[in-house]
């Protein structure tokens, strides 16, 4: 199969509701169950190793009119959480078994209660990640966490999480996350090769296929990729920073491009491919998992990392992808971006590195403003 013919199907499977795909999976699986998990990140290879088939919710996007969640949130708030909302109440989501919230932000945690009221036939659960990095008792306390979320859903559906099921499972999202990672460093290599729109609905595709399908697509495409047409161009190579929960636009991200940037590292999906490395598979699975957490996560500004300064980690992934700045783009309204903007910023200037920001919501329909920030910005470093 073509990397053009695989990019078709991953459109195809994004576009379908959550529901959708949900229904289809339970009748493929009788006895299954399909969880969605709000970002940025919550433990599939639980959820997998119970025979549930793990599921991004990431907000309608573009694609749901909000008529209903406007009023249950104020509003300042940011649009994922209202459109995500929004997909409950016009019916997208029926069909998906259980939701998964986590404590990311005073927001999220509203949108997991408002949930469980509003659509109380499906499990909703929420996961209290830790806020401390350092705490001998951290590693224990999150794995007790995470067997608190499979006892919920043994007990609503029966499904029991057993360590030698979570160890396969940790093994089949271990190979999903290498393949992204590869996928991720071909792109820092050749970014003529893939564009981020497609990089970025490839990944969507992966987030919302069973992992074992979702690995044998990107070995297709790995393998195909290094053949695709494609010319270098002279342009700026960036790394796009602060849309680790709220999605951008695809529109945002062609504009990015057309202006005369590669973007080369970004951090969409983030949950997703949450490990730096493989997590251990050979020992007590839910310790291996939440040390993972613990000590094997990327940088994000929804886990706090009381270790090492904000900017750390996003100077070390300027570094690594050869990248010549940063553009950030925090969601409107997302408190956690906007908070580390401020840290990131100084850490950057201190290092040299030049940066811009653009604020974005899911909802944006016109780019020519940001089009002509981008070209000064890409003009005012490649011609300076
Ligand atoms: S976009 Fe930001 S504010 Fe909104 S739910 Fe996500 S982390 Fe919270």
């Amino acid at each position: 199969m073509t990397p053009d013919a695989i990019l078709a199907r991953c459109r195809a499977l994004v576009a379908e509701p959550l529901g959708a795909i949900a229904t289809r999976w339970r009748d493929g699986h009788p006895g299954g169950r399909a969880v969605a998990v709000y970002p940025v990140w919550a433990p599939a290879e639980v959820l997998h190793a119970g025979g549930v088939l793990p599921l991004a919710l990431l907000g309608g996007g573009s694609s749901v009119e909000l008529t209903h969640a406007d009023a249950r949130f104020q509003s300042f708030v940011c649009s994922v959480a209202k459109s995500t909302l929004e997909l409950g109440f016009q019916g997208h989501v029926k069909g998906v078994d259980g939701f998964v919230f986590s404590n990311i932000c005073d927001v999220a945690r509203n949108l997991g209660s408002i949930y469980r009221r509003n659509f109380g036939d499906a499990v909703v659960e929420y996961l209290h990640l830790p806020q401390n990095s350092t705490s001998p008792a951290v590693v224990p306390y999150l794995a007790s966490e995470l067997r608190r979320l499979a006892a919920t859903f043994e007990a609503a559906w029966g499904l029991k999480v057993t360590e030698p099921a979570l160890e396969a499972s940790t093994a089949t999202y271990n190979a999903l996350r290498a393949r992204i990672r590869a996928l991720y460093a071909l792109r820092i290599a050749t970014p003529h090769r893939l564009t981020t729109p497609e990089l970025y609905t490839v990944l969507r595709a992966a987030t919302l296929a069973p992992p074992d399908e979702a690995v044998a697509m990107l070995d297709t495409l790995l393998a195909t990729l290094p053949e695709r047409e494609g010319r270098p161009r002279d342009r700026l190579r960036v790394v796009v920073e602060g849309a680790f929960c709220e999605q951008p636009p695809l529109g945002l991200l062609e504009v990015l491009e057309d202006a005369g940037c590669y973007i080369v590292e970004d951090d969409f999906l983030l949950g997703w491919r949450w490990f730096r490395d493989d997590v251990p598979t050979s020992g007590n699975a839910f310790l291996a998992l939440a040390a993972a957490y613990v000590n094997r996560a990327v940088a994000s500004s929804t886990r706090h990392e009381s270790r090492e300064h904000r900017a750390v980690g996003l100077i070390e992934k300027v570094r690594r992808a050869k990248a010549d700045a940063v553009v950030f783009t925090p969601a409107k309204f997302c408190e956690p971006a906007l908070f580390d903007y401020v840290l990131m910023k100084q850490g950057l200037e201190r290092a040299g590195i030049p940066h811009m920001i653009v604020e974005f919501e899911e909802k944006m329909w016109t780019f020519e403003r940001t089009r002509n920030e981008i070209e000064t910005f890409v003009e005012s470093m490649l011609f300076e």
